[in-house]
């Protein structure tokens, strides 16, 4: 689950981090007066969208020259205007795809002078089963882009969770920043406050780029970017209560409620498969002959037909696909339950696409007795290639 900037300012205030007096708007008339409760003499207007990039970021029918999500203002009325120019409409930036997302909510922050922007990240290793602390010289560039033409400016590595955080640690970082006197001190307490933050929330990714050195010479965070194990949100109402459903692609969200394992995807053709395992090879062998899923989903093993109604309906509601795949290997999921399941919810919503029917397993003559009696258009398949083959064929001719 991922946050807003100014919800992760907050929370990593509370721990006692530096950042900067800000206030979040929600609708135009507000911005004025949250302006002039901020000190200046520069404000930053800061489009709050849970994707990075903002400042690099164009609107949708912007201007020519026109700035980013990211702006400067000199003057309250100025910060004010700027919040009311970007509330409501749509921020494209690299990581938001092509479609872009709706801004609804701008963070008016205290400007701050820089001298210089460092980049810092906590992550969960999965190869070491530890977190770990990724560090640059490069602020407020992509990570990725120094990585991959740079890779000496970062350093990264791993915490024992035996010892925790230590002061060593964030020495280390400190020394790769090129920090001295006071801020090496600064740096110590700033890791280790992030170190708690991470633990005590159930954090899987923290990410301050930039991690500034301020006019002042000290250490602040100035963009903050926050991801939390959606397993452990259950241990944290406080950070639930964060959560922003309209940040969230409708048709996960809908997934989520229904407790369906569903992920969507850019390609065609719409996948309802049961086992994760099944699901991904599903979505290889659609790609091996020459199409794109359009999202991985795993109805589960205990699936009911309420359950897997829903799942083909939250299929057919993507514009983008042009034809269904349903491969069900039934072990502790019948295949019947599976063929009533996507005749009620063809019943229900119609069927505009291609659908290819495998099924194997427990109860396999019943189900496809259900669908061959539903009248409905249904291409049969014995196997995953050949299920495979047929749906390309269908969608692609
Ligand atoms: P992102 O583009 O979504 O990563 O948003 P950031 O919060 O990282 O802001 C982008 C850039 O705007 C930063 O790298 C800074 O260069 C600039 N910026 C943000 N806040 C301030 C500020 O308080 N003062 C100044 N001078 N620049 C800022
Ligand atoms: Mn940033």
């Amino acid at each position: 689950m991922n946050i807003h900037e100014y919800q992760a300012k907050a929370l990593l205030r509370q721990y006692g981090a530096p950042v900067s007096d800000g206030r979040v708007v929600l609708k135009a008339e507000e911005a004025k007066t949250a302006a002039g409760e901020l000190d200046g003499p520069l404000w930053v207007v800061k489009a709050q969208i849970h994707a990075g990039g903002r400042g690099k970021g164009q609107f949708k029918e912007s201007d020519a020259g026109e700035k980013g999500g990211v702006r400067l203002a000199k003057s309250v009325e100025e910060a004010a205007a700027e919040a009311k120019k970007m509330l409501g409409r749509t921020l494209v930036t690299h990581q938001t795809g092509p479609v872009g997302k709706v801004v609804n909510r701008i963070y008016i922050e205290d400007g701050s002078g820089i001298e210089r922007e460092l980049y810092l990240a906590l992550l969960v290793d999965r190869q070491s089963s530890r977190i770990s602390f990724v560090c640059s010289t490069e602020g407020g560039m992509d990570i990725e882009d120094v990585a991959a033409k740079t890779p000496e400016k970062i350093l990264s590595f791993a915490v024992d969770p035996a010892t925790g955080y230590q002061a060593f640690h964030g020495r280390r970082i400190a020394f790769a920043f090129g920090l001295e006197g006071k801020q090496v001190k600064e740096c110590v307490s700033l890791m280790g406050i992030l170190y708690k933050a991470f633990v005590e929330k159930d954090m899987e990714m923290l990410e301050i780029n930039p991690l500034i050195v301020t006019d002042e010479g000290i250490l602040k965070v100035l963009d903050a970017k926050v991801g939390f194990d959606g397993n452990a949100i259950y241990r944290h109402a406080d950070i639930a209560a964060l959560r922003d459903e309209t940040e969230e692609d409708a048709k996960e969200l809908a997934a989520s409620k229904f407790d369906l394992n569903y992920i969507a995807l850019d390609g065609e053709i719409g996948c309802m498969v049961n086992g994760a395992g099944l699901a991904m090879a599903t979505m290889d062998i659609i790609k091996l002959y020459g199409a794109e899923p359009a999202n991985f989903l795993d109805v589960g093993g205990g699936a009911t037909k309420e359950k897997v109604t829903e799942a083909f309906k939250i299929i057919t509601s993507d514009p983008n696909v042009k034809g269904i795949l349903v491969n069900i290997f039934g072990g502790i999921m019948r295949c019947d339950i599976i063929a009533e399941g996507v005749v009620a919810a063809v019943k229900e919503v119609g069927l505009q696409v291609p659908l290819v029917v495998r099924l194997e397993g427990t109860n396999v003559e019943k189900g496809k007795e259900i669908i061959n009696t539903s009248g409905l258009n249904v291409i049969a398949a014995d196997n995953l290639s050949d299920a495979a083959q047929k749906i390309v064929k269908a969608v692609k001719g």
